[in-house]
């Protein structure tokens, strides 16, 4: 795996010319922000908005990957695709054709599910709020994901869409995806890395994203998916983890 990121990080990232006419958008970062784990490197390479890599001692995960597949191009090659649900920042089937390889394994929610073209149908493992399954050595736990503000219920209903925790070795990922600061996610414990959702109407504000942060305490938090929100603004308010920033929007 470090060979493969030190590799990676000679390749060329960056505005690329297609056709002499096509700018096409940054492609994600090879070189990611490497944490040490008891299990070895974790890298994350935050895409955009919702849409990330990372790397493990396992393989390879892809979290929401949508938009263009020149973003990924400078990426290792998912071993396994997490789909929270059906929203289209979230969820994109000619994004998810382009990159899933012959062994890559597709993990969604219900919805998406029984949404995805046929080609894709066969090889996912669909994953209900509570259920679990295991993909490359790696536990995933599908966490429920929902508004709980009446007026932003429209969004993400509850018993929908998922969140996932992933076991690495001892080490849990928190992926939260679309919701806002329920008790499902402040009740989590012993997480090392959570990637926290705001932006509104559909997610939550800074301080309720704070407060449930503060609550369950990651040892690092991604603030991630906060269009027209400030990062900044979040974490002026986290009091007891560790805020890292990405390049979500460039
Ligand atoms: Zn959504
Ligand atoms: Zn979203």
């Amino acid at each position: 795996m470090l060979t493969r990121r030190r590799l990676l990080t000679t390749a060329s990232a960056g505005t690329a010319l297609l056709g002499g006419s096509v700018l096409l958008p940054f492609a994600a970062r090879a070189e990611g922000d490497m944490f040490d784990t008891p299990h070895g490197p974790v890298v994350i390479h935050p895409v955009s908005h919702a849409s990330f890599a990372m790397e493990t001692p396992a393989g390879v995960l892809y979290s929401d990957p949508v938009g263009d597949p020149a973003l990924y191009a400078d990426l290792p090659k998912p071993d396994v695709i997490l789909v929270t649900h059906e929203h289209g920042d979230h969820y994109n089937a000619d994004t998810l054709a382009a990159l899933l390889g012959d062994e890559t394994l597709l993990i969604t929610n219900p919805a998406v599910g029984g949404m995805l073209p046929e080609a894709l149908k066969a090889r996912a493992t669909v994953l209900a709020n509570g259920e679990s399954t295991t993909a490359i050595g790696i536990g995933i736990d599908a966490i429920p994901a929902y508004n709980t503000t009446e007026d932003r219920l429209k969004y993400h209903p509850q018993g929908r869409d998922n969140g996932y925790v992933l076991h690495l070795g001892g080490d849990k990922v928190y992926i939260a995806g679309d919701t806002e600061d329920i008790p499902e996610m402040r009740a989590l414990t012993g997480i090392m890395i959570a990637f926290v959702p705001m932006n509104l109407p559909y997610t939550m504000d800074t301080d309720q994203a704070a407060s449930a942060v503060n609550d369950f305490k990651p040892q690092y938090v991604y603030p991630y998916h906060y269009k027209g929100l400030d990062p900044e603004d979040f974490a002026a308010k986290v009091t007891d983890s560790e805020v890292r920033f990405g390049p979500w929007y460039g």
